[in-house]
């Protein structure tokens, strides 16, 4: 648990029914937007086993209710299938707000990013709640300052194809401050860096599930224009570690969560051939427009004022994720959405 034990300030409101999660420490009950997906799931994980309660809002747009089927049955998880697009009234200590369509084949069929985030400012505000938004190193857009640092504003096209994503968390963000600012409602902002990890959808068409899936399945690993584009992989338990420092640290943010180690997609197709097939092949595809030449966080503020930084390197943390990979391939679990 990287909390800093200051979880006084949640005495403020009382909620029937609570549970004891341990000694010396009141337990929350939690809202995880999000919580069907892939690093929502994880989050849920990591909150339930010290001793919180979690509700998931989901509306299984891209998440599965198999990454939670573990928890069913347990008195402190309660699953709701909802849409943020619409109100909801709960009583909350704290809120993680991931609902999003989080990938390019996804993200334009939805107004989440508004809508949803502005519901769950809202709630936050009548009851009190401590607001954590996932916001995204696409605000960053295609950097001109590199690395970045959360002080670089960006370069974002605000009319391209995707704009809705990195508009819409930049319009996230704008909320987030402006509730803080304006209604005095605890937040913190989190801008996350790629992450990858077991649980990820298979089809969403990010790089790191794309090219595991497709080694499995014995074909060529797609790399987009020239593969020299580089980013930076963060596994996703590192990151679940940042998001929570986060939300119990005394920081509004924004901070960079994200792995500094930098690979082009080159490199990291030769790291997914050594860890899972050396016989495995590229095959080039065109690229999508507006994709960043390169992305790759600043951490030290993350570092500095949360005591956080990642602990597992890409040749560490993509062994772990190939067995459910490899499991669900195999047993047709294709991992879709709805
Ligand atoms: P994901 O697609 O696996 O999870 C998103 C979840 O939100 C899914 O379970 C989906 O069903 C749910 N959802 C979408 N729209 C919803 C709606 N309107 N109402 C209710 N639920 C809704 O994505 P993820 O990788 O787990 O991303 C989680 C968060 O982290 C997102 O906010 C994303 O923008 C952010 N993020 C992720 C990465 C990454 O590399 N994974 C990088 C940057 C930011
Ligand atoms: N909201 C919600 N649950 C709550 C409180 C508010 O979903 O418990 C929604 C509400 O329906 C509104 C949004 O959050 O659409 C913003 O609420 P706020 O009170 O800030 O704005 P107002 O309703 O005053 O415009
Ligand atoms: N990419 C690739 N092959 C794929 C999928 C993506 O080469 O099968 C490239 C994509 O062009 C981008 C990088 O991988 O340069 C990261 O893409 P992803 O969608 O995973 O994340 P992004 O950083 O764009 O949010």
């Amino acid at each position: 648990d990287s909390s800093s034990g200051s979880s006084g300030f949640f005495s403020k409101r009382t909620f029937p029914g609570r549970v004891p999660a341990g000694i010396g420490r009141k337990s929350l009950r939690i809202v995880v937007t999000g919580g069907a997906g892939f690093v929502g799931c994880h989050l849920v994980d990591k909150l339930i086993s010290r001793g919180d309660e979690v509700i998931v809002i989901d509306n299984f747009f891209t998440g599965r209710k198999e990454n939670l089927v573990h928890l069913f049955g347990n008195p402190r998880f309660e699953l709701i299938r909802h849409d943020v697009v619409e109100p909801i009234l709960l009583e909350v200590d704290q809120i993680y707000h991931l609902a999003c369509p989080a990938s390019p084949v996804h993200y334009k069929y939805n107004p989440t990013n508004v809508m949803g985030t502005l519901n769950m400012l809202g709630l936050a505000k009548r009851v009190g709640a401590r607001f954590l938004l996932t916001s995204t190193s696409e605000v960053y857009g295609d950097p001109l300052e590199h690395p970045q640092k959360e002080t670089y504003w960006g370069n974002v096209n605000p009319i391209g194809e995707r704009s809705c994503y990195d508009e819409g968390k930049r319009t996230a963000e704008t909320l987030t401050m402006d509730y803080h600012r304006g209604a005095d409602v605890e937040v913190r902002i989190a801008r996350i860096f790629n992450t990858y990890g077991p649980r990820m959808c298979l089809d969403d068409g990010r790089v790191v599930s794309n090219f595991v899936a497709q080694v499995i399945r014995n074909q060529p690993m797609t790399v987009y224009g020239d593969g020299k584009q580089a980013r930076s992989f963060q596994y996703v338990s590192d990151l679940v570690d940042g998001l929570v420092a986060l939300m119990e640290g005394e920081h509004v943010g924004p901070f960079n969560l994200g792995n500094p180690g930098e690979f082009t997609m080159l490199e990291l197709a030769e790291v997914v051939k050594e860890t899972i097939d050396s016989s495995a092949t590229i095959e080039f595809k065109p690229n999508t427009a507006d994709d960043p030449h390169k992305r790759k966080p600043d951490i030290s503020k993350a570092k500095e004022l949360l005591n956080w930084e990642p602990r597992i390197s890409l040749r560490e943390g993509l062994p772990l994720m190939v067995n459910d990979f490899r499991n669900r391939i195999l047993n047709g679990d294709e991992g879709k959405g709805l």
